[in-house]
């Protein structure tokens, strides 16, 4: 399994920078879902966030939130053309589109 490339400490939430806890414990998120999860995983665009406040049910969540989801969308790709040496061009080959 690959690391994530956008976070090194895997006991602190990604969005709100706290470490997991009793009530809300971290889940590994995968930036880009759908056909595209698999290459989240290889290429290490994933992060780490609170089961409920910051990944699947509060309004901040970014299941359920477009905005913190496209910025995390905009982040995932700046670190992988930072860390793969990629252009808009070759990123978009592979998640087909540009999220800058
Ligand atoms: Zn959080
Ligand atoms: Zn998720």
């Amino acid at each position: 399994m690959a690391k994530s490339i956008m976070q090194t400490d895997k006991c602190v939430c990604y969005l709100c920078r706290e470490p997991a806890n009793y009530n809300d414990p971290l889940d590994k998120h995968h930036i880009f879902g759908g056909a595209l999860r698999k290459k989240s995983e290889h290429y290490g665009l994933t992060v780490y966030l609170h089961h409920s406040k910051c990944h699947i049910f509060e309004p901040e969540a970014v299941h359920n939130n477009a905005e913190i989801c496209r910025k995390l969308q905009a982040d995932a790709q700046r670190a992988a053309m930072k860390k793969y040496g990629w252009t808009v061009e070759d990123f978009r080959a592979e998640f087909g589109k540009n999220y800058l």
